[in-house]
């Protein structure tokens, strides 16, 4: 058994957790693996395993990936997202936690960019202007709503503000026209996803690590089975995502579906989110005049192409916020599904020898500086600030004992 300081609302509380691996239980605390340079695999090079993989790289660790599809075209939800990082937009469905460790999140995201652009001289855009919410009129009761839920979800916190409609038009020129109502959430930024995405994988190569690709794998304890058989490591970290159904009970997919479009009459500084009785839509700008439009949001594992429903819903909405959309070209419509756990909140659980990651749901890039984090101080030591909402201190509760 190996012992862990987890610091939660900030006092060291000592649990206890199985070891992740068995060739080192010298109970360091905080420590799962205490020197670099040691196989670890990790399958699945979506979000988690991506960001993952380059961390523990520059850690100096021995890192392979494995990836069911291509690494380049990947088949991620981390491919298809919108890339907000919205932690005051997402407070009103979720729990106060996401919050929180959204608003960590926002203080990595920048960090952790700046050292991928150090090292790699990628520079990926991301915008820190927060995102605008607005309703047409007669949809003004939507929100109001979402203006209450926002104070009764985070009270005193503030990080949003009432724009009129000359204010929206200082804010966003190209739809100040359409509304009179609307509000700024201060805290929120969007992160060019794919070109991270991208920059990522060049860097986890430069850094020595292992990628294989079209290689669907199964994950146990020190080991993953691959089509060429079974692989042995120190450590095996599962990020599959939908994919892990096997090893999470009660995981599913939540399809979402986008259209991305191109055009050269519309400018947006920030995402725009429009509230409506039936969906809320979102317009999140991406570079060379490109708008991600999304997204729907279904109760089903249907990976099949985009609806006409959907299309035409996402469509018109778009339209009703500056008509100069109607001459966007649609460059892409995509779905994918969102891994959630019943409780749609993430979870990070420790087994021998295997450390699996999921259920981010729609905020895979609003949590992941967070839960990576978290797994890297479950494997090098560190601070596990969120140990609770990530279910780590229940496992340690459970493993309590002599
Ligand atoms: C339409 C849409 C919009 C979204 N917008 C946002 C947003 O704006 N902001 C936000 O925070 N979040 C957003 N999300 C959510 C976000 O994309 C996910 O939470 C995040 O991608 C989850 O990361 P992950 O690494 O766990 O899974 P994924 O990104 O799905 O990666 C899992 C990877 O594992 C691979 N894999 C699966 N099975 C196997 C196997 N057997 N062997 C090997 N590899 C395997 C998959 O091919 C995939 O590459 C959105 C999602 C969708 C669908």
């Amino acid at each position: 058994m190996t012992l862990f300081l987890i610091r939660l609302s900030g006092k060291h509380t000592e649990v206890s957790i199985n070891h992740v691996l068995s060739t080192d239980t010298s109970g360091v605390a905080g420590c799962l693996m205490t020197t670099s340079n040691r196989p670890i695999a990790i399958a699945g090079a979506g979000l988690l395993g991506r960001l993952l993989a380059w961390q523990l790289l520059r850690g100096g660790h021995a890192v392979t990936l494995f990836e069911a599809g291509s690494l380049q075209q990947p088949a991620a939800a981390a491919h298809t997202a919108a890339g907000m990082v919205a932690p005051l937009s997402e407070a009103v469905d979720s729990e106060a936690a996401i919050y929180d460790m959204g608003m960590a999140s926002l203080q990595l995201w920048p960090q952790w960019l700046q050292a991928l652009q150090r090292e790699s001289g990628e520079n990926i855009a991301y915008q820190h202007n927060g995102s605008l919410i607005v309703a047409h009129p007669q949809d003004s009761a939507e929100l109001l709503q979402f203006h209450s839920d926002l104070q009764h979800m985070l009270p005193g916190r503030g990080g949003f503000q009432w724009l009129d409609d000359r204010a929206i038009g200082a804010c966003e020129p190209d739809i100040g026209a359409q509304f009179q109502q609307g509000l700024l959430l201060e805290h929120e930024a969007h992160i060019d996803n794919r070109h991270l995405l991208q920059a990522l994988l060049g860097e986890i190569r430069r850094l020595g690590g292992d990628c294989r690709e079209h290689c669907t794998v199964r994950t146990s304890a020190h080991a993953v089975d691959t089509p060429g058989g079974r692989e042995r490591f120190d450590l095996v970290i599962d990020c599959r995502g939908v994919g892990a159904k096997s090893q999470w009970p009660g995981l599913r997919g939540i399809r979402g579906e986008v259209l991305c479009v191109q055009t050269a009459e519309v400018t947006l500084q920030r995402p725009v989110r429009l509230m409506h009785p039936r969906y809320q839509l979102y317009v999140v700008p991406k570079p060379g005049r490109h708008f991600v439009i999304g997204a729907t949001q279904i109760e089903s594992e249907d990976r099949g192409a985009v609806t006409l429903q959907s299309s035409l819903e996402l469509g018109s909405a778009l339209y009703t916020i500056n008509p100069a959309f109607a001459e966007a070209r649609i460059v892409e419509m995509s779905a994918n599904l969102r891994p959630a756990l019943m409780d749609n909140l993430p979870k990070i659980e420790v087994r021998e020898g295997l450390l699996l990651a999921n259920g981010l749901y729609r905020h895979g890039y609003l949590l992941a500086p967070v839960v990576v984090s978290h797994l890297l101080a479950l494997i090098d030591g560190g601070e596990l600030a969120f140990a609770a909402t990530l279910g780590l201190a229940q496992q340690g509760e459970n493993c309590r004992a002599g």
